[in-house]
């Protein structure tokens, strides 16, 4: 079957023509712009492709609730272009394919529970710590949906005793994404992330946010592996840092063999999947 693939990001829209192994044919790039600008150079693109149909990765919030009226809507988003457009019914109209979409942290996960580095569990997480924080699930083969889709960056996590930051979250201040997105570690030290890689208490503070954080996914989801990805993860030395304080929070209390000092290298992962990750999914997805 020939599938049309959609990773619509922030900044970029990615393109692709696929089937259902993950192979892409084609692809392209386009840069996120207005609706009106943006989706008639998406629809050119699939025109005369013989798409049968279309999976979609995609930023958020967007409703994914199949029950109501408004499946694939952008939600309430500082991109203000994109606020109600209706993504999904949009593609259907114009392309004439049924189409299936689900956040870009749901279709990462995906696409890493089914190319990448959690092909041999049913139950993972994917959380990417970049411009936000957001993280997708796998449960027993499916992505994670309920309501609408989980929104595990805006959790509450308890402060780290030497952090004085207010917090850099518009809704919640010092939630999660509040005290460790990108722009809260920009914010708070003053300097990118990047030009930060050799101060440890950066990340020190770091690694006590993200790892409460995945201990309370832990309680709650029991997920199988936990793959982080995002841009502020290129810091690898954050990785030890966080299975070190994950094993000391949980003290004990989750008794699995992957929650050990021996096996924690392989619970707590980078993404296997890089470029391709997100349209891959996408492709995923429309099977599902
Ligand atoms: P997005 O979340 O917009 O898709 P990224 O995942 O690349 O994009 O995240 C961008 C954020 O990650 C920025 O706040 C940036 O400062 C931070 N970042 C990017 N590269 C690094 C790095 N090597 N080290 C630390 N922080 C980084
Ligand atoms: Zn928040």
């Amino acid at each position: 079957m020939i599938i049309g693939a959609i990773e619509a990001g922030g900044t970029k829209f990615v393109c692709a023509v696929g089937d259902e192994q993950g192979n892409i044919f084609e692809k392209l790039v386009i840069p996120t712009e207005s609706p009106e600008i943006t989706m008639p150079k998406v629809y050119d693109f699939f025109q005369e492709k013989n798409i049968e149909r279309m999976g979609v990765g995609s930023f958020g919030p967007i409703d994914i609730n199949e029950k109501g009226g408004t499946y694939g809507q952008i939600q309430r988003t500082p991109k203000i272009d994109w606020i109600d457009f209706p993504l999904a019914g949009d593609i259907e109209k114009n392309l004439q394919v049924p189409v299936v979409v689900d956040t870009d942290v749901n279709v990462a996960a995906l696409s890493e529970s089914r190319w990448g580095n959690a092909v041999d569990v049913d139950t993972c997480l994917y959380i990417t710590v970049g411009t936000g924080i957001g993280a997708g699930a796998i449960v027993n083969g499916g992505t994670l949906t309920g309501l609408s889709h989980p929104e595990m960056g805006h959790i509450a996590v308890r402060r780290h005793k030497k952090d004085t930051f207010a917090g850099a979250c518009p809704y919640h201040k010092d939630c999660l994404e509040g005290m460790a997105a990108g722009p809260a570690i920009e914010e708070r030290w003053g300097k990118a992330g990047i030009e930060l890689a050799e101060d440890p208490l950066v990340w020190e503070v770091e690694a006590y946010y993200l790892a409460q954080a995945l201990v309370n996914y832990i309680y709650i989801l029991s997920p199988e592996r936990i793959i982080m990805g995002g841009g502020v993860m290129q810091q690898e030395q954050l990785f030890d840092m966080i299975r070190e304080n994950v094993l000391e929070m949980l003290n004990g209390y989750v008794s699995s063999p992957r929650l050990t000092e021996e096996n924690i290298n392989e619970y707590i992962v980078p993404p296997g999947l890089t470029n391709e990750a997100g349209v891959k999914g996408a492709l995923g997805l429309a099977i599902r």
